[in-house]
């Protein structure tokens, strides 16, 4: 029986899963692309065909609702559900696949919209009924989370007998020649990087002031870049599955224009998400202020530069202490050229379709809700390779650091 997929969300991320999906289409069967604005989908679907002369399906709804997504998962006879909608639509969607028995994928843990706070508890809590419900959910399978996850599932099972302390180290050198803008959903991006920082050390979580803490990095094919810690969702799955970790921080480059814009929105309140008055009306300023920024699906064409994400993890191997650095880069000018995208939706989008491949194709399963790291790593590390993403491997020796100290 062929197996058909369903993605949710015709942003930047999910028109790199349609190309990548029509580029693999003998996996994902008939495909259809589903979003909020059907014009966007169809837009999507006309480059996918004039690309790949692969011609696949387009549909409206709203993600918000658990009936019209029952209505659309019957309607396609999905197998699964690619979410890449905003994280707001996590649960709706999650549902809608237990009541439909679809499988369900997604890349950023839930958030409500009221509170800026993400965590998966609200998602792990559905591991019960997704098994009473014979179906399989994949937790965060882009890039951070997602293959940072695979990274330190691979680092684990390939380098170390323990790792100690893991720093996940996200570096996008990328000019889109705007003085601000933001490489993926404005108002999540905002959210996630004006909140406060959190790192986890010896069982405890620590928190810190938004960019408190800043180091320099030296990243491999860009250069040193300003590095500030932030909170990152996929630490709260790794501290739980990778043995001895003692330490683990999440670091994100950021130039100074775009920290003394943000600053400066914030300091007048555009980053407010509790609704003002404005001339008789409700707003909600963030909401607003996303409606003012460049779409990030439009910074394609104009994005050149690089992007490095990997980890870097020390730990002990037979007895002797290791350090070993993880990473991928990619180049948002080439991977527009492939799939009309920059490389951050690219590097989202790619992980998002493999995830999804593996799991068609029986590769990773299971019954319940999963992060990536618990399954092999390394047929996810094979097709990255593939599929557009290679990575390397760099042991640094005991003396000698990437990390330059300010
Ligand atoms: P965009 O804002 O570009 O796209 C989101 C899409 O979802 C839009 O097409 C939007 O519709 C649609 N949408 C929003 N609400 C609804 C709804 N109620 N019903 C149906 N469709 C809806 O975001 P991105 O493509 O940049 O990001 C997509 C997801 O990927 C986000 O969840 C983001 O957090 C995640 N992400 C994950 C990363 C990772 O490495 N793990 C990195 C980057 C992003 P409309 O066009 O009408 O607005």
């Amino acid at each position: 029986m062929s197996k058909n997929t369903l993605i949710i969300g015709a942003g930047g991320v999910g028109n790199v899963v349609a190309f990548k999906c029509a580029m693999n289409s003998k996996t994902f069967g008939e495909i259809t692309l589903a979003s909020r604005t059907l014009s966007k989908c169809n837009a999507i679907a006309a480059n996918v065909k004039a690309k790949t002369g692969v011609q696949i399906r387009t549909a409206k709804v709203d993600a918000d609702s658990i009936s019209e997504l029952k209505e659309l998962i019957a309607a396609t006879s999905a197998n699964i559900v690619i979410n890449v909608a905003l994280p707001y639509q996590d649960l709706t969607i999650m549902d809608a696949c237990e009541e439909m028995q679809a499988d369900y994928l997604d890349t950023a843990n839930y958030e409500h919209p009221d509170t800026a706070k993400f965590e998966y508890k609200k998602q792990w809590a559905r591991d019960e009924e997704f098994r009473k419900a014979n179906i399989m959910g994949l937790l965060g399978s882009g890039f951070d989370p997602g293959v940072t996850n695979v990274f330190c599932a691979y680092a684990q099972k390939h380098y170390f007998d323990e790792i100690h302390t893991i720093d996940i180290l996200d570096c996008n050198a990328g000019d889109h020649g705007y003085p601000f803008a933001t490489n993926f959903n404005p108002e999540i991006n905002l959210r996630e990087v004006s909140a406060k920082g959190r790192y986890w050390e010896n069982g405890k979580w620590i928190e810190t002031e938004p960019m408190e803490i800043k180091q320099v990095w030296d990243y491999p094919e860009i250069g040193p870049k300003d590095s500030y810690l932030l909170y990152h969702e996929e630490m709260e799955s790794l501290v739980k599955h990778i043995k001895g970790l003692k330490r683990i921080r999440f670091f994100m480059t950021f130039g100074e224009s775009y920290l003394a814009h943000m600053k400066c929105l914030e300091n007048v309140g555009m980053l407010g998400i509790e609704p003002i008055e404005h001339k008789g009306q409700k707003i909600i300023p963030i909401e607003f202020l996303s409606t003012l920024l460049p779409d990030p699906a439009s910074l394609g064409p104009r994005t050149k530069g690089k992007t490095n994400i990997g980890i870097f993890a020390k730990g002990i191997k037979d007895g002797k202490e290791r350090t070993v650095y993880i990473y991928q880069v990619s180049d948002h000018e080439k991977c527009y050229k492939e799939v009309l995208s920059q490389a951050v939706s690219y590097t989202t989008g790619v992980p998002a379709m493999i995830g999804a491949k593996l799991m068609l194709e029986g590769t990773w399963q299971g019954k319940g809700v999963f992060n990536m790291e618990q399954f092999d790593p390394d047929p996810f590390m094979e097709e990255l390779n593939k599929q557009g993403l290679p990575w390397q491997v760099m042991e640094m020796r005991a003396d000698k650091s990437r990390r330059v100290d300010v």
